[in-house]
């Protein structure tokens, strides 16, 4: 069933991790919203780049949230960020072209495209429609080897 023109439920809840460690991922009716508010941004983004997307990750559930950020560790719960609020998105768009040509084609048009947040991840695209607290995580590149974030895109 599809959220929207070009995306699917199946899309938002997907994921590799949650099934490699049977985490029910599914979405609770009240982040709905939250979860077709974030695809009208998909479409805007897909529109932009002219080019289909491939989705690696859009909700997680907090036990979800933790196995990603932590795979390392135990089980546990992590409710941070905007992928607990299914409002973000890790993508790709090989038909448009590496995940930097998307970030540098999207980084002057936020505003117009209602992207709240543009994180730079290397081999994928993060994108929420939620702003951050601070001005300066707005448009951001996460460096390698846990060296944190850099403002703006950069090569990495
Ligand atoms: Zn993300």
């Amino acid at each position: 069933m599809n959220i929207s023109p070009h995306f699917t439920w199946a899309e938002v809840t997907a994921s590799r991790v949650a099934a490699a460690r049977t985490i029910n991922n599914a979405l609770p009716d009240y982040l709905r919203p939250e979860a077709e508010a974030q695809a009208a941004l998909m479409e805007r983004i897909r529109a932009a780049l002219g080019a289909p997307i491939i989705v690696s990750s859009w909700f997680r559930c907090g036990a979800l949230n933790w196995a990603v950020r932590r795979p390392n560790a135990g089980p546990g719960i992590d409710n941070s960020g905007d992928h607990p609020k299914a409002a973000a998105t890790d993508f790709t768009a090989p038909g448009f072209g590496a995940p930097l040509g998307i970030c540098r084609l999207l980084a002057p048009r936020v505003d117009e495209l209602g992207i709240g947040q543009l994180i730079y991840e290397g081999t994928w695209v993060h994108v929420s429609k939620n702003v951050p607290f601070k001005d300066i995580n707005r448009v951001i590149t996460l460096l390698p080897g846990g060296a944190g974030y850099a403002p703006g895109i950069v090569e990495v």
